[in-house]
């Protein structure tokens, strides 16, 4: 095996890591080890959000940085699924969030990104199934260090900079107090592995904002307005058109696909989806 950069979690995301552990043994002990013998590669495991919220910690992280916080119990779901012989990768849903995350479309903003929220849609389209490059994995071409540079969705693909091993390499025995920078360029020397490569399948969705009465019953459906959403591993192909959805998701800011120019400024509200939640929704025909 080559040498791997250590995952180094700092104070922080060890108490996550902890909090999410002792969550899934204290409430969802039960359902991981009803699933023994299921043999999936991939599972999306529900959360109710007022289980996740009993934990004052959890509930602050899971708010302020949802991603982070969920990449976080994905591992420990997955350390508990290896323990009770649960073949599958799990991917925590969150649902039910509190009424507080509750938007509507038309009211988001752009300084509203990163934020959790719940709009209730209805689907209107959902485009084919594609796949992108979630972690990259790199190897120093000197001293074969493994290095994972995780990327981002829709933008330039990026690579790591310096070797650090190699470089305290290069230093050590130099006299670094007074050395020049200006004449100093140290380069990237690294090959991509493309089979140790992380890939994730994903759908866009598009979705109009609606509303309705307390018995279900439709009121409107705005078809001026629409946004896109981004569904993600086991919620690829689950999702069908013109249902009637409660999407909970983080808002995010995009470029826009079609832009004209690289550098275009512009760009566009979406929502990468965490969880969906069907709704009984009655239509008026
Ligand atoms: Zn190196």
């Amino acid at each position: 095996m080559p040498p791997s950069d250590p995952i180094d979690l700092g104070e922080k995301d060890k108490n996550v890591l902890a909090a999410w552990r002792l969550m899934f043994e204290k409430e969802y002990l039960a359902e991981i080890i009803d699933l023994k013998g299921l043999e999936m590669s991939v599972f999306g495991f529900e959360v109710q959000h007022e289980v996740l919220a009993r934990d004052n910690f959890l509930n602050t992280e899971f708010h302020l940085d949802p991603a982070r916080t969920l990449s976080i119990g994905n591992k420990v779901l997955k350390e508990q699924f290896d323990q009770n012989g649960v073949l599958a990768r799990p991917v925590i849903r969150v649902v039910n969030l509190s009424e507080n995350y509750h938007r509507t479309m038309e009211e988001l903003r752009m300084r509203d990104r990163d934020q959790l929220l719940t709009v209730d849609v209805k689907m209107a389209h959902v485009f084919h199934p594609y796949g992108w490059l979630k972690t990259a994995v790199y190897q120093c071409k000197d001293c074969d260090l493994v290095k994972e540079v995780q990327q981002r969705r829709a933008r330039q693909r990026e690579s790591p900079s310096v070797c650090k091993v190699c470089l305290q390499k290069s230093l050590e025995g130099i006299e670094t107090l007074n050395l020049p920078l200006t004449n100093f360029y140290p380069r990237p020397n690294f090959r991509m592995l493309t089979d140790e490569c992380y890939y994730e399948d994903v759908q866009d969705v598009s979705m109009h904002q609606i509303t309705y009465n307390t018995d279900h019953h439709l009121i409107q459906c705005n078809s001026s307005f629409e946004l896109i959403g981004t569904l993600s591993d086991d919620l690829v192909g689950e999702v069908e058109p013109s249902t009637f959805m409660r999407v909970n998701g983080i808002l995010r800011v995009q470029p826009i696909p079609t832009r004209t120019f690289a550098k275009d400024t512009r760009r566009l509200l979406s929502i990468d989806v965490l969880s969906v939640e069907p709704l009984p929704i009655k239509e008026n025909k």
